[in-house]
């Protein structure tokens, strides 16, 4: 038997990429929801971000490194977050499985 895992609950609605309109996997509420799919989250945002991050006189060079501790900080902070939302969502699951 194959285990249909439960679609997460928060899991973003369809909609299309910012980038390139495929369907987003992900979805960033700010003033506006931002919608990206998986292979522009990788190849688009970083590059986003370096044009972002304010640099200072030292032409950006050591804001660039400081800002990257930060970044690896947030997005691991941010991996142990969706690992541990899909930990429950399963857990969730697997309890509703036992109780029908
Ligand atoms: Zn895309």
């Amino acid at each position: 038997m194959r285990i249909q895992y439960p679609r997460p609950e928060e899991a973003p609605p369809a909609k299309p990429c910012f980038n390139c309109g495929d369907l987003a996997s992900a979805m960033w509420s700010g003033r506006q929801d931002v919608y990206v799919c998986g292979e522009c989250a990788v190849a688009i945002l970083p590059k986003l971000i370096a044009d972002a991050v304010p640099t200072k006189g030292d032409g950006g060079t050591q804001t660039f490194r400081d800002h990257l501790t930060e970044i690896h900080a947030g997005y691991w902070y941010a991996v142990a977050c969706r690992l541990s939302g899909t930990i429950c969502e399963l857990q969730k699951w697997i309890d509703n499985q036992s109780s029908e």
